[in-house]
């Protein structure tokens, strides 16, 4: 079943006569994990936040879990979650201060709150450092509190823009094989951005390549590999972007 249904979605900022977002169409299905990947200025931002309800759409649409993005925004809003590439939190709470704040715009359950604030406390792996105050975090560990945040009411879909910038390898790995778990085991839906060809090879189950705004090729990594008969995504990446082979 499709959770994210993306139909000739378009977006043009003020009068520019250029589309961010050129009439792009794709869609994700429950449990799975959707990468869209492409240069700096692509359009890939532009279409997370439009599907978040935070863009105004040009034309086109956006189902999410059968709602509509622009007649029932405040339904999708129930089943999303969105985290920005470059999201802060509030500095002077504590990590687990931040987390119950957070749980309790979501709940008024204390149970229910208490349940998302332990999802998001294992999640995050930041120990014994979850009571101690963020502005004393590094960025990665802001990164793996912002991401457990975004995780913890297991929405439906999953929207992050860069979900690993600024962690190192062991903590990218980590989060990479959680975004993984959550897809195949609880069945959440993820539509990602990267830059990092291995983690998107790593980690989706379907790719979309986009440039100027046009989503040019989509499908597996290993289908798109066997497309282009290349030995990596990198290749196909280059391929498409730099040489406009489309197959
Ligand atoms: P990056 O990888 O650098 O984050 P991206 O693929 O996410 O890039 P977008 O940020 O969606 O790309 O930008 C797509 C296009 O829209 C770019 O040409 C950008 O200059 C333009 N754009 C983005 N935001 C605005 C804005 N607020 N006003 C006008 N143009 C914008």
């Amino acid at each position: 079943m499709a959770i994210l249904e993306v139909q000739n979605l378009k977006k043009q900022y003020g009068k520019s006569k250029v589309f961010a977002v050129n009439d792009i169409s794709f869609s994700v299905n429950e449990g799975e994990i959707f990468a869209l990947i492409g240069s700096n200025g692509a359009g890939k931002t532009t279409t997370l936040r439009m599907i978040s309800t935070l863009l105004q759409i040009s034309s086109g649409d956006a189902i999410v879990n059968g709602f509509s993005v622009i007649k029932q925004p405040e339904k999708v809003r129930e089943c999303i979650t969105y985290l920005p590439d470059e999201a802060g939190a509030y500095k002077n709470m504590t990590g687990i201060g931040y987390l119950k704040f957070m749980a309790g715009m979501f709940s008024t359950d204390s149970n229910t709150i208490d349940q998302y604030v332990q999802t998001a406390i294992k999640t995050s792996t930041l120990g014994e450092r979850i009571n101690d105050k963020i502005s004393t975090y590094s960025r990665g560990m802001i990164r793996k509190l912002l991401l457990s945040r975004a995780i913890m009411t297991k929405p439906k879909l999953a929207i992050l823009d860069e979900a690993t910038s600024g962690l190192d390898v062991i903590n990218a790995l980590e989060i990479r094989q959680m975004i993984k778990d959550l897809a195949h085991n609880d069945g959440m839906s993820f539509l990602l951005s990267s830059h990092n060809m291995l983690e998107i090879e790593f980690v989706s189950d379907k790719v979309g390549i986009m440039a100027h705004g046009n989503l040019m090729v989509m499908g597996t990594p290993k289908n798109l590999k066997q497309r282009y008969n290349a030995p990596n995504l990198e290749e196909v990446f280059e391929r498409v972007v730099k040489h406009n082979e489309i197959l």
